[in-house]
Order: C-alpha cells, then sequence, then structure tokens
C-alpha cells in the first residue's frame, strides 16, 4: 500500500517575485485574459493572457508561472550544486563533498560517453551467471538493493492497523510502461503505444551491442513477461482502495503464495527475521509471479532483469541511450519536444538521490524563518476552517463530529525542511564514476528505508526533499507536509496580499487537509489506522457526496472523447473543492476586524482570492501529456482543477455574480459539496 497522496504526480521545484511595484505581491492583472467571461471559463479568464504569450518551452509537458518557477529554483539549486563542485578540498563524506562530485560526475558527459556500457557489466554478469531460477532469484535480491525493484519490491511502510509499527511490504512491479491499461486496452492508441514500447525495449538492448534480431526477440520477451503480469496487476482505481491492498500475511503464507521463490535466502539477503510484521499488496499479482518463475524459461528470465537494469540507469548511460529512453517516455507519451539540457537533469539527479544535503543548502539560502512563520499561522487558519467546516455539516452526526475533531487536533503540519537531516556521509561519491555513484546513492536510499522495517516509526521522516515543489498528506501519520519549494510565488510569498496566499498556498493546503477527509483519507482514524470511524448514515451520506464529483468529473471531455475517470481522480477532486471552500473560509475570517483591503483593477478582494487559485493552478499542458494524465494520474488537469471545484461555490457564484445559468455554475441539482 502506498499511501503518499501528492499534491502533483510530476515534481518539479517553485519562483521569481513579481514584478509589481505595490508593497505587497498580489495577482497579476496583466494574466487576466479579459476578452473572456470569468463566468463563462474561469481558467481562461484568470491566466489565459499568460499562457497565451508564454508557449509551453521546448523540454517542457506543462508550463505555468508555477512551472516557470520550479525550473527557476533549478537554477538556484545549480548555483549551490556548482558551488560545491567548486569546493575541491571539501572533506570525504561531507556534504559539499557529496553534492559537489555527485554533479560534477553527472556533468562530466565526455566520460559517461566514453566509459559506454562498461559500469553495466557487472550487473549484466551476474545475470548471465545464474545457472537456475533460484541464482537468478538471488541476483533479483542484489538488483532490489540498488533500487531495480522489479518483478516485486520490499519497502518499509506503516501497519496500518497498529501505526507506530513499520512492517514489510511487499508489493507488485513488474513493467516499465506507465500503468496495466498500457498493456491490455485494445484501442488504437494503446496497441500504438505498446508497438513503440517494444522497438524501444528492442533499441535499448541494440544500443548495449545486442544484434538486431536478438534485440527485437528480447523485446518480445519482455513483452510477453510484462504483459502477464500487467493482467494480475490491479487497476488504478482499485489501487486507490486502501483495504485493496491490506493483506497482512505470515512469512509461510508468502511462501505458499510464491513457493518458487525463495523467501527464506531472500529474507537472510535483507536481513529480516521471518516473523517480521508483512504486507503483502497484491496477493493474485505473487501467483503470477510464481507461475512465471515455474514455466519461464530461465534465458527469458535474463532477458527480462537485463531490460530492468537498462530502463532503471538510464541517466547514468551515454548520450544515445538517454536520448533512446527520451525519445520514447519523454516525446510519445509526455510530448515533450526536446531533451532538458543535462544541467538540469543532473539537477535532479542531485535532488533525487542526495536530496536532504542539497535541500539543506537551498533552505539555508533560500527559506526565511519568517516564511516558515507565516505558513504556519496559515496552516493552522486553514485547521481552524476545517472545524468549523465539519461542525457546521448538517448531514454528519455528533458522534462522528467527535472523532472527525480528533483526528484535526492530532494532525501534524509539517513545513519547509526535516528537523533532523539525513546522514548521507557513508555513501562513496567519486567525481569520475557516475554509474557507481547512483548506485551507491540508491544503495543508500534502500538500505536506509530497509532499516526501518520492525522499528517504531519515525514521524520525522519527510517523503519529498525540501527543494520540492509539491506537497503531500500521509493518513498513516496524520501529516501534511509542505516542502521549501513550493512556498514560493505564485503558490506563497511573506510580502503577498492575504487573497494572493490564502487563494494559492491557502488552497493548497486546504486540499492537503482535505485529503485526511477523501475517500482515502476518511478511511483512517485520528491515530492513523485503517478503521471505521463513520456511523453508517453519515458514511453512506459522504460516499454519495463523492459520487457527485465522480459524475461531474466523468463528464469532463479531454480531447478525442477521451473522458476523465471520475472515480480516479475523487481523492484530489474532493481536496480541491475542500481546498477552495476552507481557503475562502479562512480568508474571510483573517479579514475580520481589519480595514477591507484594496480593489486591484476593479477586483474586489474575493474575486482576487479565486483569480490567485486560477494563476496558480492555470498550466496549459500538452495534448500527449494530458492523455497520459487521464489515464494514470489521480489528478485531473489544471483546467478542470480550476473550473470545477469553482462552478460548485456560492462564494464562487456570488464573488463575480454569475447568472444561474453561467457555465460556472452548475445547476443547484447538480451542485456536489463534501466539505
Ligand atoms: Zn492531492
Amino acid at each position: 500500500m502506498r499511501m503518499l497522496t501528492s499534491l502533483l504526480l510530476l515534481w518539479s521545484v517553485a519562483a521569481p517575485a513579481s514584478s509589481q511595484t505595490a508593497p505587497l505581491h498580489g495577482i497579476d492583472v496583466e494574466d487576466i485574459d479579459r476578452t473572456v467571461d470569468p463566468c463563462a471559463n474561469f481558467y481562461e479568464f484568470a491566466n489565459g493572457a499568460w499562457r497565451a504569450s508564454n508557449p509551453i518551452p521546448a523540454s517542457m509537458t506543462r508550463w505555468s508561472k508555477r512551472w516557470q518557477a520550479g525550473e527557476t529554483s533549478k537554477e538556484k539549486l545549480k548555483g549551490l550544486l556548482e558551488a560545491a563542485a567548486e569546493n575541491r578540498g571539501a572533506a570525504k563524506g561531507s556534504a559539499d563533498q557529496l553534492i559537489g562530485d555527485f554533479y560534477g560526475a553527472c556533468m562530466d558527459e565526455p566520460r559517461v560517453n566514453a566509459r559506454g556500457i562498461e559500469p553495466l557489466k557487472p550487473w549484466f554478469a551476474k545475470i548471465d551467471a545464474a545457472r537456475d531460477i533460484t541464482a537468478l532469484e538471488r541476483v533479483m535480491a542484489e538488483l532490489h538493493d540498488i533500487g531495480v525493484g522489479v518483478p516485486f519490491f520490499l519497502a518499509g511502510q506503516q501497519d496500518p492497523h497498529r501505526p507506530a509499527l513499520v512492517l514489510a511490504d511487499i508489493g507488485a512491479n513488474g513493467f516499465a510502461m506507465p500503468e496495466r491499461d498500457y498493456y491490455l486496452k485494445p484501442e488504437a492508441r494503446f496497441k500504438e503505444a505498446r508497438e513503440k514500447y517494444q522497438a524501444h525495449v528492442a533499441a535499448m538492448f541494440q544500443l548495449s551491442g545486442w544484434s538486431k534480431k536478438s534485440a527485437a526477440d528480447g523485446a518480445r520477451v519482455v513483452m510477453g513477461m510484462e504483459t502477464k503480469f500487467a493482467e494480475a496487476f490491479l487497476d488504478n482505481v482499485t489501487l486507490r482502495d486502501p483495504a485493496a491492498t491490506d493483506h497482512n500475511t505470515t512469512f509461510a503464507q508468502l511462501a505458499s503464495m510464491t513457493p518458487h521463490f525463495d523467501w527464506a535466502e531472500y529474507f537472510e539477503h535483507k536481513k529480516l527475521p521471518h516473523d517480521v510484521d508483512l504486507n503483502v499488496d497484491q496477493p493474485k499479482y505473487m501467483a503470477e509471479l510464481d507461475r512465471q518463475l515455474q514455466q519461464t524459461a530461465l534465458l527469458d528470465w535474463k532477458t527480462y532483469l537485463k531490460w530492468h537494469v537498462l530502463n532503471a540507469s538510464v541517466g547514468a548511460l551515454p548520450a544515445p541511450f538517454v536520448e533512446e529512453d527520451f525519445a520514447y517516455f519523454g516525446h510519445y507519451l509526455g510530448g515533450a519536444a526536446e531533451l532538458k539540457p543535462r544541467w538540469k537533469r543532473c539537477v535532479e539527479a542531485s535532488d533525487r538521490l542526495l536530496g536532504e544535503a542539497l535541500g539543506k543548502k537551498y533552505v539555508e539560502k533560500y527559506f526565511p524563518p519568517d516564511a516558515k512563520a507565516r505558513m504556519q499561522e496559515l496552516v493552522r487558519n486553514l485547521l481552524l476552517a476545517m472545524r468549523d467546516d465539519i461542525l457546521s455539516r448538517p448531514w454528519m452526526s455528533d458522534e462522528t463530529k467527535e472523532r472527525a475533531m480528533a483526528k484535526i487536533a492530532t494532525f501534524n503540519p509539517k513545513v519547509g525542511y526535516p528537523d533532523a537531516w539525513k546522514d548521507y556521509s557513508s555513501i562513496d561519491i567519486r567525481r569520475d564514476a557516475l554509474f557507481e555513484d547512483v548506485v551507491a546513492g540508491r544503495r543508500f536510499g534502500v538500505e536506509d528505508d530497509r532499516r526501518t522495517i520492525g522499528k517504531p516509526v519515525d514521524r520525522g521522516r519527510w517523503g519529498m526533499t525540501p527543494p520540492t515543489s509539491d506537497a503531500y498528506e500521509n493518513p498513516l501519520l496524520n501529516e501534511i507536509v509542505f516542502p521549501a519549494g513550493i512556498l514560493q510565488p505564485p503558490a506563497f510569498a511573506v510580502d503577498a496580499t492575504d487573497a494572493v496566499n490564502y487563494g494559492a498556498i491557502g488552497v493548497v493546503i486546504g486540499h492537503e487537509i482535505s485529503h485526511g477527509f477523501d475517500d482515502q483519507g476518511a478511511q483512517f482514524d485520528y491515530l492513523g489506522r485503517l478503521r471505521n470511524w463513520w456511523t453508517d448514515a453519515d458514511l453512506k451520506n459522504f460516499t454519495e457526496r463523492g459520487a457527485c464529483v465522480v459524475d461531474q468529473f466523468d463528464h469532463y471531455e479531454i480531447d478525442g472523447g477521451i473522458h476523465h475517470n471520475g472515480k480516479l481522480v475523487l481523492g484530489e477532486s474532493i481536496g480541491d473543492l475542500g481546498g477552495a471552500k476552507l481557503a475562502f473560509l479562512a480568508y474571510q475570517k483573517s479579514l475580520e476586524g481589519k480595514p477591507r483591503p484594496a480593489a486591484i483593477d476593479g477586483f474586489t478582494p474575493e474575486q482576487q482570492f479565486f483569480i490567485a487559485w486560477g494563476q496558480f493552478r492555470g498550466d496549459a499542458i500538452r495534448p500527449e501529456q494530458q492523455r497520459l494524465m487521464v489515464q494514470t494520474d489521480p489528478h485531473p488537469i489544471a483546467k478542470f482543477r480550476v473550473n470545477g471545484p469553482l462552478s460548485n461555490l456560492s462564494e464562487f457564484r456570488d464573488a463575480f455574480r454569475c447568472k444561474a445559468e453561467a457555465a460556472m455554475v452548475r445547476p443547484p441539482e447538480s451542485r456536489c459539496e463534501v466539505w
């Protein structure tokens, strides 16, 4: 069970201050498309002029001031990495040595190209040397150590029934296309994605020296095995149900689920006792794994593992591999016109592998204490709004309200960066060995996670690095987390107007709080236990309110007759709907007893609040990326994240004095309200 519900699936970072000369940073009136009626299409109104004059850059698949800010943050990180790389005398294991040498190795493309696939060879040799499937299973365990987590993975995860403890979770992970439907659906677009994927796998094999014929044969083998794994894999709507992946399992049960895998050897390798608390996400998948261990030829298994080693190593391989990988995943599936510059990919890789070492430097320079204090105040006000909102729900019994209050009281907000930083000093990073550096970094990450298993949960750990422009809610820890990377304009600024701060980051805060009370989060109680705390009548009411949102998003069409899947985006849409309303309530409350803020360019404070949301959230998106998101991402596309929730809100209607028949006003009988 993977329970982090993030704001975005794709991460980036956030932002340049506005060029406004006003003392406070307000909404950007020049970004508004005044030819559009806000009551007809608020997404176009709020940010349409900005999008019209800021086309999506060639290497990006989504674009807005927020994404632009994320890319600007990468320039800040680049500055920090370059400074560290120049500090040649840094002590081994120090932050400067680790991030400086890693970035230096990553930027040394001539060396990476000159080494070719030499660094991969020891791993291919290990695979080739296995004389039988049991020996190959030992190689799988070694691959798991370096983050190549196929055909299953092992990870530490809080026990959903005793959330103070971390159990060993065995998850399914057998294929590399984005989602099971890509393997199984008959539609032409999926069929084409399969053909191109198989050609991509073959191209990667050929680049690693295979003949054209054996590369094509190998790709067919990979496709066949992955398709079988996909057939046994849960669909992405079912995967959103925490109960669907909740299978407490004993070692003996695991061994009988997959008798052809040597679990005793694996547990010994992973230094785990047989009586460790265990969860198996997908038992049906594990049965298919067993069937393949028994029936698939050893040579085919070797081909499959080599593909996944290649696929997981791309970033550390020579340019032709990187370009081939981009051609399929970035260009064909995502729609990006060109690869990001190398420095940006190296910044991203540094953040992934050594994120808290780099992040510590980032927050020291770019995240002042007053930003943290202001953000903590906003979070407090949003939590108060949620409390008031729940208490005022006419459909909820006092009994359920009381339990909801307990949950709000135990919410743990984390802002900016962790209190204790990870110690990476044991990682051996060398300036001349990018591939080995990536292996060492991943090995550290895997081991850092494994060591949590069987221990009391550490509530201080973070699931995102500080420079990340994103936020998440974790129902098992009952926490909401806002890394420093998102706490910049256009989301947030110490010197921004309240309308902007509440309308942008305020809605994000409300969104994350609402996740604690969405279709998933509502299944966890105040201690993070997967346990029903609702009365039957309240639960029925809540579910019906969710069904309204499912129906709303089922009707949103992307292009070519492709619709959003309301059930897939339910949690995020409850988050946006609740977030916009809670932030508006908190904003209204913040105005009490103060002089009314000035209108900006004729826009009232309430209008500014909604415009801030439209400007923060209003991304442009490439058609390919849009189709990919609709298929795989629990987040709706930006247009509907702006227009969807606002068309349900009377507060929006009133602010813009929209007529009852306006497109941004859902008819009363189909208007949704959860929180
Ligand atoms: Zn979310």
